[in-house]
């Protein structure tokens, strides 16, 4: 069980590991020779070729059968004298199915983002038409009012709220109901449901009158306009169930329409949340401009988008992306902005926005109306023939519009006025009004019924964005890295919340049989303090938030609700826990002031990391709690600070002493603390339980202690420490760190800077513009002091550099859990100016041009380097996980924040730790990023065989899932106060399984009770994730993993909207059949009861 594997390495600035691993290809003797490597690179290679032009056949045959099909298709509908039951839709549909399909990575392929300048469309190209192309089929145009309201961003959300989004939606409100012909969209429900607390009954049955007529409609329908790139799938699911929850209860609507136009870069986890919500349509805007150049020369700006593992159309949403560079009036009525701005009556002559174009807008009179309806409509013209139908999308807003009562009347008036000229001419073959995306897509479906025209498939992502130029925006994958980590704290933090509190309301009331919640317990204000926690961390998912994008003081803001919504979550957890362990349960107390139980760390600030609190300890037990919020059975090791160097700890229930080890706390590299120590035991927790241990003052010299070995540059330096012995490092070869036996795979790991641009735009907060001279390995004037641990519960080895600190931990663990280093870091680089430090991993890993990172925690999407894209746009997001591999073996980094990622030769990957730039980058934000802390970031390495490749789509093996799991969703540790007797406490395990292997329990989140506001009801929102896994290799041993129960289930839309309920007679079913009908990759949500 304890093999001592971990011996100390150091060259120079840069530092080695040599990762070994079983290895078995058909009883052949492992390769490890250098040629045979060699040659397996050059026939990856050649293979790669190959690959490529088969791509370019199928893309050819494909276009070849598509025009064929359609032809067909067409001919068939006229044969039958116009029948809309076109040719066989089955056959078609399954003939779309497989030969459709268009994957975004090989359009990057084939793409020579040359970059030509296109005229008045300067991304794009020159669009021609005849005018007679609307003669049979009118252009049908919807000009759909919008204003973006971001939840902070320049200002914080309450100012933002204050100056500018209470009026637009209070002057809503009247213009609407002025005019029926008006309509509005709204995307944000954080800023709407703020708004209706404010407002009277009155203007709420306005609103619903509004929504009932059809001219509001609530888009989305999340919490904010989330970021695709950083955000966890969790959290952009509990921004998308809060506001769709939020909805449904306030105003009875459900939305049928995505409405994403400024997050920078679209990730199809997205759509398959909002699939799964019922949604049928979306809008996307902030994509490449080549790839939106070549979609809108294809005619596939509309497609439908389907996920890359799914064979069959299940998951396939509408999507229609914008053609042009922005969102704003200017971009979105047709190719020529200097023409379409226009037509933005809020910068008429005298206000305080113009047309940078310099040809202002004029108001529409009977004198000028022709002239300008004629102008407007060859700009919808041109725009329409990017699109397969006649329906025509122009949206009508901005950031923060339609403020003013003013600017409703300048632009509704205005537009209706050419709407009524193109009305009376009927010649011009074109009807425009004010639409919704509802009206849109409800037109734009009929004409696609009426004509039997087909929507192209497409799979894959929208990353790396680039809106001109070589300006790709890959720097905010990393920028506030500090924050990143945070978001994720709050969320693991908020999920192990809402399943303690669902299954302590769930024994409440089966503890006291009559439905009803123990008096004492605070059920309203902790379903108020976690609804608050839901919102803070949906807040976070704006895409200034989590991105890292907003001013100093609107991150301080986000940072400070993150910080306290991890309080009072914290809170709710510890008297959740205090109920379910006591075993008299009529002891039970609440008191705010003295919680029974308190976390073993602090959190001091909201810019600050955690700090374990030392625990006193005598020879009185002192009982501490370790919560596993995972599904799965876990060995792991429990870390906490104790005030001596000898302890003890029994599980408190069966009395069996656990294996531990004491290590010193260093309060600098080399000087150990000699009042605190850090106890770190070996267990195996039950799946969600709690379980109570004992901790006790042990004779001296009877735990067995951590033993140190330091170097600094060859030479052994002054170390200061009581307690743990310091020996001299014992020779040259010591360097190296060993796995079990089989194939040698070497891995080092650098450290690198990245500077920025001498010339022209710089790096910043959005943008990454790397300098001329690429990455230069980090070195530093002094060498590092390198200290190896070496115990029998762990051993590692820290390198502690000026900028950062860096450990390699190896848990001496028997099973999955042992099989993977942790990789942490903490840096800090607020000594730099305009710097980005980097973590390379250099391997032997023949991986060629191609790596695989996740999208939003959520699926694995394979990445190729291309050499025909400058260096910064072959950075992509990775929220937890990336890995390379050949045909032997896999390399998986899974990580507990978001950063970006990148692998920029064979064998190599990176990420980028920090960002410091101290100029803005022309996006808006006025201003660079120079509030670096000190961050922390954790990882794992795990190296894995493989036996077969070439699977169509590539997931996490099934021990990288567990492993990221609990990475993921670390053990939380409790301790009871000390003063006192302590009542008797026992542990609390729910289920008496672990889910399978592969099933994840993403949450388990009490519902607002639909007759009292504010407080829990008895049904919880269970929502388990089939996770896909790679079956080429297969841990060892094998993971023990069987069936659960869950009671009383009824299946649902993923953010749990009655009408999306199951009918009663198929819940019956779906209970008998239990839930056994996930499906891989699939999220599924119930509807249960736990009482
Ligand atoms: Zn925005």
């Amino acid at each position: 069980m304890k093999r001592s594997r971990v011996l100390p390495l150091l060259v120079g600035g840069v530092f080695c590991v040599a990762v070994e691993t079983d290895y078995l290809l058909y009883g052949q003797e492992p390769l490890t020779n250098q040629s045979v490597f060699q040659d397996l690179s050059r026939l990856q290679l050649k293979i790669d070729r190959l690959e490529h032009l088969l791509t370019e056949n199928n893309r050819l045959v494909a276009t070849l059968r598509n025009s064929l099909l359609q032809h067909k298709a067409s001919w068939e509908t006229r044969g039958r004298g116009g029948s809309n039951s076109s040719a066989d839709p089955f056959v078609l549909d399954e003939l779309n199915l497989f030969f459709f399909v268009v994957q975004l990575l090989d359009v990057y392929d084939l793409l020579p983002f040359d970059n030509p300048d296109g005229g008045a469309w300067k991304q794009g190209f020159e669009i021609r038409y005849q005018g007679n192309e609307w003669n049979e089929q009118p252009l049908e145009v919807f000009v759909v009012p919008h204003s973006h309201n971001d939840p902070g961003w320049l200002k914080t959300f309450d100012l933002y709220y204050e100056d500018q989004t209470r009026h637009i939606l209070n002057n809503m409100v009247l213009k609407l109901s002025d005019d029926s012909r008006r309509k509005m969209i709204w995307a944000e429900v954080s800023y709407f449901s703020k708004w209706w607390n404010d407002i009277d009954e009155q203007k709420r049955a306005l609103v619903k009158r509004l929504l009932e007529a059809g001219q509001l409609e609530l888009v989305t329908g999340g919490w904010v306009m989330a970021d695709e790139a950083n955000s966890h799938y969790f959290a952009l699911l509990d921004q998308l169930i809060e506001g769709h929850q939020w909805i449904q209860r306030h105003l009875g609507v459900k939305p049928s329409s995505g409405w994403a136009i400024d997050p920078f870069g679209h990730s199809p986890s997205m759509t398959y949340l909002l699939k799964g919500a019922g949604l049928q349509n979306m809008v996307i805007q902030r994509v490449h401009y080549a790839i939106k150049k070549h979609f809108a020369r294809q005619q596939t700006l509309e497609f439908l988008w389907r996920q890359n593992w799914d064979s069959s159309s299940r998951s396939d949403i509408t999507c229609h992306m914008m053609p042009f560079y922005s969102y704003d009036v200017p971009h979105t009525c047709g190719p020529n902005p200097s023409v379409c701005c226009q037509f933005d009556f809020h910068r008429l002559p005298g206000g305080r926005v113009f047309c940078p174009w310099r040809i202002s807008p004029q108001p529409i009179t009977k004198e000028n109306v022709e002239e300008r309806a004629l102008l407007l409509l060859d700009q919808y013209r041109q725009k329409s023939r990017l699109f397969r139908t006649s329906v025509l999308l122009v949206p009508l807003g901005d950031d923060f519009r339609f403020v003013d009562s003013s600017e409703w009347d300048a632009q509704f008036s205005n537009y209706q006025k050419l709407f009524d000229y193109f009305e009376q001419h009927l010649e011009l073959h074109v009807k425009a009004r004010f639409g919704t995306l509802a009206d849109y897509f409800a037109a734009q479906q009929r004409q696609l019924r009426s004509t039997g025209a087909n929507l192209p498939t497409v799979s894959g992502d929208f990353f790396t964005y680039a809106d001109r130029d070589d300006h790709y925006w890959s720097g905010y994958y990393t920028s506030r890295p500090f924050y990143k980590r945070l978001d994720r704290t709050l969320e693991a933090t908020l999920r192990a919340t809402e399943i303690l509190f669902s299954l302590t309301l769930a024994e409440m009331r089966r503890f006291r049989g009559d439905g009803r919640l123990v008096d004492d317990f605070p059920a309203k204000e902790h379903f108020g303090r976690l609804t608050v926690g839901r919102r803070s961390l949906g807040l976070f998912q704006h895409h200034d938030a989590v991105t890292g994008t907003a001013r100093d003081p609107v991150v301080i803001d986000y940072g400070t609700r993150l910080f306290h919504s991890i309080l009072n979550l914290r809170q709710v957890m510890q008297s959740s826990a205090h109920w379910l362990l006591l075993l008299d349960k009529n002891r039970y107390h609440h008191d705010d002031s003295k919680p029974f139980l308190l976390m073993d760390d602090v959190i001091a600030a909201h810019d600050a990391l955690p700090q374990k609190m030392p625990l006193r300890l005598s020879d009185e037990p002192r009982s501490l709690i370790v919560f596993n919020p995972t599904e799965q059975r876990r060995s792991s090791v429990v870390n906490l600070v104790v005030d001596s160097p000898d302890a003890r700890v029994i599980e408190a229930e069966s009395g069996r002493p656990m294996v531990a080890q004491i290590s010193a706390v260093w309060v600098e590299p080399s000087r150990a603390s000699p009042e605190t120590f850090q106890l770190s035991f070996i267990t195996e927790l039950p799946p969600l339980a709690l379980i109570v241990y004992h901790v006790t003052r042990a004779p001296t010299g009877s735990t067995p202690r951590a033993r140190y070995v330091f170097l600094r540059g060859g030479e052994a330096p002054t170390v200061q420490t009581k307690h743990f012995s310091v020996s001299r490092p014992q020779g040259p070869e010591a360097n190296k760190l060993r796995l079990q036996s089989g194939l040698v795979r070497q891995v080092q790991v650098q450290f690198l800077w990245y500077g920025t641009r001498t010339r022209g735009d710089k790096s910043g907060a959005y943008l990454f513009l790397p300098g001329e001279d690429g990455p230069q390995l980090y070195s530093s004037s002094e060498p590092p002091l390198v200290r190896v641990t070496s115990g029998p519960v762990f051993s590692d080895i820290t390198s502690c550099f000026r900028h950062f600190k860096h450990t390699v931990r190896l848990y001496h663990l028997d099973g999955h859990a042992g099989r993977s280093l942790e990789i942490s870091n903490t840096v800090d680089i607020r000594s730099e100016v305009n710097h980005e430090l980097v973590m390379r991993l250099v391997t032997d890993v023949s991986s060629g041009n191609r790596f695989y990172s996740d999208l939003n925690s959520f699926q694995m999407q394979q990445r190729r380097t291309l050499s025909k894209l400058p260096l910064q746009a072959n950075f992509y997001p990775m929220t937890s996980a990336s890995f390379l591999q050949d045909d032997t073996s896999r390399l998986t980094l899974l990580s507990a924040q978001s950063q970006a990622v990148a692998s920029l030769r064979t064998g190599e990957l990176e990420v980028v730790l920090d960002r410091r730039l101290q100029q803005d980058d022309n996006r808006g934000l006025g201003q660079g990023v120079t509030d670096n802390k000190l961050t922390a970031s954790l990882y794992n390495l795990l190296l894995e065989d493989r036996k077969v490749g070439g699977a169509a789509v590539e997931h996490l093996s099934l021990l990288a899932h567990l492993a990221s799991l609990s990475l993921s969703h670390p053990l939380i540790n409790m301790v009871a106060h000390s003063a006192g007797l302590l009542p008797k406490l026992r542990p609390f395990q729910p289920v008496s399984s672990s889910l399978p292997c592969d099933v994840h329990l993403l949450n388990l989140r009490t519902l607002e009770d639909e007759q009292e506001a504010g407080s829990p009801s008895q049904e919880v929102a269970l929502l388990l994730h089939r996770k896909g896994f790679d079956c080429s290799s297969a841990p060892e041993p094998l993971p023990q993993c069987t069936w659960s129960v869950f009671r009383s289930l009824r299946r649902s839309g993923l953010t749990l909207l009655r009408g999306d309920d199951e009918d009663l007679e198929s819940a019956r079913q779906q209970q008998q059949r239990r839930i056994i009908s996930l499906r891989p990759m699939e999220i599924s949500a119930f509807r249960a009861e736990l009482d």
